[in-house]
């Protein structure tokens, strides 16, 4: 392969990854697999709440697996932090009494819920193992909510909080206050890249400073390491923050100055390579970020819907 034609995305990211459960808090487990995306897990009195479910029932189980050597609890909760389908649709799985997202991520299920779900098996297909065990259909939420809504597992509170939009519109954080650790989904990642197809770069650095000032004690990101004290939260947002500032600043000079989307691209991709070509799926997310920061720096609120055809197009326009 010719390094200047990188394969589809991650289509050719074909090996295993490790997976670790790591208690980061009082009966608060971070399950993560060096990038690829991470759950967080509750235990309360009565039952079990899992935040971001995994891409399909067959990957699902690797978590009730982790889950079940810990305890025999009922995992009553599924909370998503936002609509993507490597996050949602092992949801089933779990046999929850609930499946709780906001109300926005509910209306990107019904907007774009089925060309997101066929664009991500195309994109990454070793996320999706066992696709045949997804469900027909999509996977809805039983519940939904804006603004705040509390779980109380017996005594414990998770804290479901919309926070800002960012790495979508729909996006939520789980907070426990007895533990003081925050599941911050997709808005943070830390040594992977954040992917923005459906971002709002615009509102995510203010959405990041209310994430700052939770002052988690630890955290789980969406890809990467559990942060398990303030310095590795606060390096993780940071980084965060970092990527996307130096995106859009970039991608915003680039689409000013009138450059093509393919020009910009090219600019943009040398700008950031050398501080973040090393996090993961850098080469997967760079031509989705960069055509969505382009979108909205021409004044694009609403993120185009992607489609397994749109991202291919876009992918020979931009790397092909
Ligand atoms: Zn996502």
């Amino acid at each position: 392969m010719q390094p200047d034609k990188p394969a589809f995305a991650s289509s050719a990211d074909l090996g295993e990854k490790t997976i670790s459960f790591d208690e980061i808090g009082q009966g608060v487990f971070a399950y993560t697999a060096e990038g690829d995306p991470n759950t967080g897990v509750v235990i309360g009195e009565d039952g079990v709440l899992v935040f971001d479910a995994q891409a399909t029932p067959k990957m699902a189980q690797t978590v009730i697996d982790r889950v079940r050597a810990v305890t025999d609890k009922p995992i009553t909760h599924v909370v998503l932090s936002h609509y993507h389908a490597v996050r949602v649709l092992g949801a089933p799985a779990y046999g929850a009494r609930d499946i709780l997202c906001s109300d926005a991520a509910r209306e990107m299920i019904v907007e774009r819920g089925e060309q997101d779900k066929a664009s991500e098996i195309g994109r990454f297909p070793r996320l999706f193992q066992g696709a045949e065990s997804i469900l027909p259909g999509l996977t809805w939420p039983t519940a939904t909510f804006t603004g705040r809504a509390s779980i109380w597992l017996g005594r414990r509170e998770v804290r479901l909080m919309q926070i800002g939009r960012g790495h979508t519109a729909g996006d939520i954080v789980a907070w426990i206050p007895d533990a003081q650790v925050c599941f911050a989904g997709d808005l943070v990642e830390y040594g992977a890249t954040p992917y923005c197809g459906d971002a709002h770069f615009g509102d995510w650095p203010a959405t990041l400073d209310r994430l700052s000032e939770l002052g988690s004690a630890a955290m789980v990101p969406g890809r990467g390491a559990a942060l398990t004290d303030a310095t590795m939260v606060a390096a993780g947002i940071g980084g965060t923050r970092a990527f996307l500032s130096d995106l859009y600043a970039a991608v915003k000079e680039n689409a000013a100055a009138g450059r093509s989307l393919r020009e910009t691209f090219e600019r943009v991709h040398a700008t950031l390579k050398p501080g973040y070509g090393d996090w993961v799926i850098f080469e997967h997310c760079l031509p989705f970020n960069v055509s969505r920061a382009y979108d909205e720096a021409k004044g694009l609120d609403h993120p185009r819907i992607w489609t397994d055809e749109r991202d291919r197009q876009m992918w020979a326009e931009l790397r092909g």
